[in-house]
């Protein structure tokens, strides 16, 4: 066995361990959609997750995503990907084609450019609201205050937004976040939330999570920049 073999065998456990509380399931174990976040990590890798069946996969940079995936794409009809990073308006041409679920949607500008592209390739990609829970200035993301008339606005824009998205911050107890998204999601009748990433995901699922993006856990840490 390979060790991204071993490494998605162990997450899958934990997450299946994460579903259950004092021996009674809360969770169902295929409920929670684990995104393999491929960002910089070597092709080699990506190649060993694919051969262990992984289909689902997160990039955090639309041109990495292009260069790395539109082959693989092809001779593999039944991937799936998604975007995790911020999304510039001049890339939201080549995110449309590429991506079969944007999870950053976090401004009004984006909503219409988004909205405009879709209809110009007739290629309808389900949306996330990404929401700054931590309402930490450097983080992009709607504020939770302002979630609500984003919301109306995607809708009145025709975006078809399906879930909440968060990033919590890194020295507070991500499980407040959490259960805060949650609790949003909620309000505002969206089934997906995708929130935990291998420092905290099996906090996030038994709080709700239905996509929870892991990188490192599954692939090793990512090499360093040059
Ligand atoms: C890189 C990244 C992840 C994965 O982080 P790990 O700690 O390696 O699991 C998850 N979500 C987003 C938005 C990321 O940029």
């Amino acid at each position: 066995m390979s060790d991204i073999q071993n490494n998605l065998q162990i997450v899958r456990e934990k997450i299946s361990k994460a579903c259950v509380r004092n021996k009674e399931q809360i969770r169902k174990a295929d409920d929670v959609n684990l995104v393999a976040v491929s960002k910089k990590q070597p092709i080699e890798r990506i190649h060993q997750m694919l051969d262990a069946g992984q289909r689902l996969y997160g990039e955090n940079r639309v041109q990495e995503a292009l260069e790395r995936w539109s082959d693989l794409r092809e001779q593999y009809p039944d991937l799936i990907l998604h975007l995790i990073g911020p999304l510039q308006t001049n890339k939201v041409s080549d995110a449309v084609t590429m991506f079969d679920v944007i999870e950053t949607v976090d401004r009004p500008k984006l909503v219409t450019v988004l909205v405009k592209e879709m209809k110009k390739q007739d290629r309808f990609v389900p949306c996330f609201v990404q929401v700054n829970t931590g309402e930490e200035a450097q983080k992009a993301g709607i504020a939770p205050h302002e979630l609500s008339d984003f919301l109306k606005l995607c809708e009145d824009e025709g975006l078809s937004i399906i879930g909440l998205m968060c990033i919590p911050p890194v020295d507070e107890p991500a499980a407040l976040h959490f259960a805060f998204l949650k609790k949003l999601a909620d309000q505002h009748g969206l089934k997906e939330l995708s929130m935990g990433m291998s420092g905290d995901f099996e906090k996030a699922v038994p709080l709700g999570a239905t996509y929870i993006r892991v990188g490192t856990a599954l692939f090793g840490e990512r090499p360093t920049q040059q």
